[in-house]
């Protein structure tokens, strides 16, 4: 039986989406929904999660399976490795098996739009997953493939679409797909699809969607700008939130190395070598910059591997699943290919170069830490990138720790004053109002490295005799 909303306690009411004109029903204590079958989710469903071995609903989950299982529209805020997949896929399933008619020729009765291929064809994955004790139908249509096998599959009728914005686009105007009988859109990662220039095809593809219909937004970061774009897209929409937005996942032990830019090869290579490095996903800002650092880890005698937009779809598939299966152990990733993966035991993440834009950071980290476990992210900070490590910190409300072993510049070391400043000199930037205890006490640097940052000169830097690497094994760790 579904759960009753209304004996629920509600904990935030209206206040939450305000400013952007949500009304917001209600969130809901999670605590009180803690066994899956609370849910109301038809029973082959619920078989399925049995044998995926999940216990209980996580608190994404049990929020949002509720609200989306009553019809209406929903913006859903979750980090990234909270179960948020399962939070949307799992009520669009129950809607399927109530389902008596098969899909209609060229229709789908749920759309989800995800900003990479990656991501869709993970999103379509765990949509067989849960749905693999009941008849479920799915197209997953993304860009980087022949179009042959997509329109085979949505001439039949589907029950959901998968897909990346542009090849779908394509796909409605030749008339292979059509959206007007559509029951729910969800758009995961909404943030990053509104960001990376989707908007004008995403309006496309909404026009062609009935009035009449659900719309969910899932994202894990939510900037004010892109939250009022959604506005143009939800009615009404409930709000639920597990944390607060662009709040990284508490499980990672995140650390800034300051290295100068003729550095970062040996730091990375010293990381990578390093004591309990497991599965690691190396970011780089850009794919040049990918395709480089990958191989140098290679003649540096590394397994690794690159995946990044200039990469054909197969390759990419090919590379993401010799990383899964530890075939390759470490993956060097621009953000954008970086979106779709997830990858169960990823021990650390490193930040050869820091992400222009302080969101993507948040999502980047989130590749480790995935399902409650824990995880390590380093940052290689160069001396130009101050400005950016400044805005993660900003954004995250929080000073990363300083860890810049022996043998390394360090040479931004003066950094966490600069933060510091920087953040209470910004009156309300949001981040501004919260309690920075970390702020108020910054942790005290190791003697080296304090000295160091005494000393900040370039050449240095390449004392090899200090033994950079034996640091390193400790910033690994
Ligand atoms: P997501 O945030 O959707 O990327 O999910 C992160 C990971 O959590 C995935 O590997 C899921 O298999 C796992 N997961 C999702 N829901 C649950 C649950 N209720 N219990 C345990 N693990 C889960």
């Amino acid at each position: 039986m579904a759960a009753d909303l209304r004996k629920l306690p509600i904990l935030k009411s209206s206040a939450v989406g305000a400013p952007m004109g949500i009304r917001c029903v209600a969130v809901y204590e999670s605590y009180q929904l803690k066994q899956f079958t609370d849910l109301g989710l038809a029973e082959p469903i619920l078989r399925a999660i049995k044998t995926e071995g999940y216990t209980a609903p996580t608190p994404i989950q049990a929020q949002a399976i509720p609200i989306m299982m009553s019809g209406k529209d929903m913006v859903g805020i979750a980090q990234t490795g909270t179960g948020k997949t399962a939070a949307f896929v799992l009520p669009l399933l129950h809607r399927i098996s109530e389902l008596r008619d098969r899909p209609i020729a060229n229709h789908c009765v749920a759309l989800i739009l995800a900003p990479t291929r990656e991501l869709a064809s993970q999103i379509a994955d765990s949509i067989r997953t849960y749905g693999s004790a009941m008849r479920v139908s799915v197209a997953i249509v993304v860009g980087g493939v022949k179009p042959g096998g997509q329109i085979r599959m949505m001439a039949r009728g589907v029950d959901v679409v998968v897909a990346t914005p542009g090849r779908l686009l394509d796909h409605v105007q030749t008339g292979v797909i059509k959206l007007d009988r559509t029951e729910t859109v969800v758009l995961d990662e909404g943030d990053q699809m509104l960001d990376l220039g989707f908007m004008p095809t995403i309006r496309k593809i909404m026009a062609k969607l009935p009035k009449k219909r659900q719309t969910v937004l899932f994202s894990a970061t939510m900037p004010q700008q892109i939250r009022s774009l959604a506005d143009d897209f939800l009615n009404q929409p409930s709000e639920i939130a597990v944390t607060p937005t662009s709040k990284p996942i508490e499980l990672i032990n995140q650390k800034v190395m300051h290295v100068d830019r003729d550095q970062k090869r040996d730091a990375l290579v010293g990381i990578l070598r390093g004591h309990g490095v497991g599965q690691t996903i190396v970011f780089t800002r850009t794919k040049r910059g990918a395709d480089k650092v990958n191989e140098f880890l290679q003649k540096a005698g590394l397994s690794s591997g690159a995946i990044h937009g200039n990469k054909s779809q197969p390759q990419r598939q090919r590379t993401l699943d010799d990383f899964r299966s530890s075939k390759v152990k470490i993956l060097v990733a621009t953000d954008i290919a970086a979106r779709g993966i997830d990858v169960d035991g990823v021990s650390h993440v490193i930040n050869y170069e820091l992400p222009n834009v302080p969101e993507a950071y948040v999502h980047r980290i989130g590749r480790t830490a995935r399902a409650g476990k824990s995880g390590i992210a380093i940052s290689l900070c160069e001396h130009s990138e101050r400005g950016l490590l400044r805005d993660i910190e900003r954004t995250i409300g929080t000073v990363l720790e300083r860890d810049t072993p022996p043998g390394f510049s360090g040479q931004g070391d003066r950094q966490p004053r600069t933060a510091e400043r920087s953040v209470s000199a910004r009156p309300n930037n949001g981040a501004a109002d919260r309690p920075y205890k970390k702020f108020d006490k910054p942790k005290a640097r190791p003697q080296q490295q304090q000295a160091k940052s005494r000393k900040p000169h370039r050449g240095q830097a390449s004392g090899r005799s200090q033994s950079p690497n034996s640091g390193l094994q400790r910033l690994a760790s």
